[in-house]
């Protein structure tokens, strides 16, 4: 349990660092509670002042439409790819700020194109590239694909940018302790969860919930990946990302697009991994409702039961099999499917519909 508190510790002092206080703009500190004697970060200037509020950056700011001073107007351009870059120095500063993901030119270029097709910059930290690999048994030839992760501040200069009129902000967070609210949320009372409250400029205020149970923890950190070390960000971003996909469907929608052919690139390749990260990450093309439940006012309409996105993906998952239609695909789902199904068959992106369609037929013709 010590590991915990450290932990705890660490997120603590995360926290302070790149956030302050949502109701008075001030700094936020860490201290013992003297009536539970456990620490906590409070707000110095009040004791009942509560959630937390991104501390922006300069460059953040200007990614996010506001002006900057320019002198640092002027290094945040010099750092942006590709303005300014041959395509060659450009590679090569992707290829250097992400040696763990051991890109080679193709790949650097093709993440490279994705990054400029979201108007993110790698190099500011917006984007990263993960690089997943398999060898392939028979020829030992080994296989590679690079599948672009948004960060927390990429999604967030995704949202200002794809809906200038409407960002405000980004969402004041907060950590949930409620282990009754923990349970009905996402079945876990020791899970980390985290609040996002935000605000659009019409005023209409949304909520988000984002969590780490402690299943996925125990994994994470057996893994030594981020979550494992720190837990409660990892909650803290999930909510802050599907506070993002839920409030600003502009961005939402070019993800779609994109997530669709990260998809497909990964298929291409053989390497399944890639599936589960982009379900992971995005819960977009692949919506695990199981998980979104409870997951705020703004979403109605938007709702998946876990069965029902269990039969998405299975049909999304098969392939490359000829036939229908769309208009054939629509007439048979409404003949056969439950109504729920043909909700969820709507969601799937026109241009997947003639692969399902070809999974259709091909149950129809082993009837
Ligand atoms: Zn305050």
């Amino acid at each position: 349990m010590i590991q915990v508190e450290r932990n705890q510790y660490e997120e603590m002092k995360h926290i302070v660092k790149t956030n302050l206080c949502a109701e008075c703009g001030g700094e936020l500190t860490i201290r013992t509670n003297p009536e539970t004697g456990s620490l906590e970060v409070w707000c110095p200037h009040n004791p009942e002042h509560h959630g937390y509020v991104e501390r922006e950056t300069w460059t953040q700011a200007y990614r996010r439409g506001e002006g900057a001073p320019l002198a640092i107007k002027d290094k945040i351009e010099k750092k942006m790819l590709p303005g300014g870059y041959e395509v060659g120095t450009a590679l090569a500063l992707i290829k250097t700020r992400f040696p763990r993901a051991d890109l080679d030119d193709p790949s650097a270029a093709l993440f490279l194109m994705d990054c400029i097709r979201l108007d993110l910059d790698p190099l500011l930290g917006e984007i990263v590239p993960v690089t997943f690999k398999s060898t392939d048994k028979a020829t030992g030839e080994v296989r590679k694909v690079v599948t672009p992760i948004l960060t927390e501040d990429g999604w967030l200069s995704l949202a200002a940018r794809a809906c200038p009129e409407r960002w405000t902000g980004p969402p004041i967070t907060e950590p949930i302790i409620d282990k009754e609210f923990k349970r009905e949320l996402c079945d876990d009372e020791d899970a980390w969860v985290w609040k996002a409250v935000g605000k659009t400029r019409d005023g209409t205020e949304s909520i988000t919930y984002g969590w780490l149970k402690r299943k996925e923890w125990e994994k994470s950190k057996a893994a030594g990946t981020p979550a494992g070390d720190l837990p409660g960000n990892q909650a803290r971003v999930r909510a802050i990302k599907r506070w993002v996909r839920e409030t600003f469907p502009e961005a939402r929608k070019r993800m779609m697009e994109l997530t669709s052919e990260w998809l497909t690139r990964g298929r291409e390749r053989g390497i399944d991994e890639v599936q589960r990260v982009i379900e992971a990450e995005y819960h977009i093309v692949t919506n695990r409702e199981g998980e979104e439940a409870g997951a705020g006012a703004s979403n109605e309409g938007d709702s998946e039961p876990e069965e029902i996105a269990a039969d998405r993906r299975r049909i999304e998952a098969s392939i490359d099999k000829l036939g229908w239609g769309e208009s054939k695909l629509v007439a048979y789902l409404q003949d056969r499917c439950r109504d729920k199904a043909v909700t969820t068959i709507q969601k799937i992106p026109a241009s997947k519909i003639h692969q399902i369609a070809n999974e259709l037929a091909d149950w129809e013709l082993m009837a």
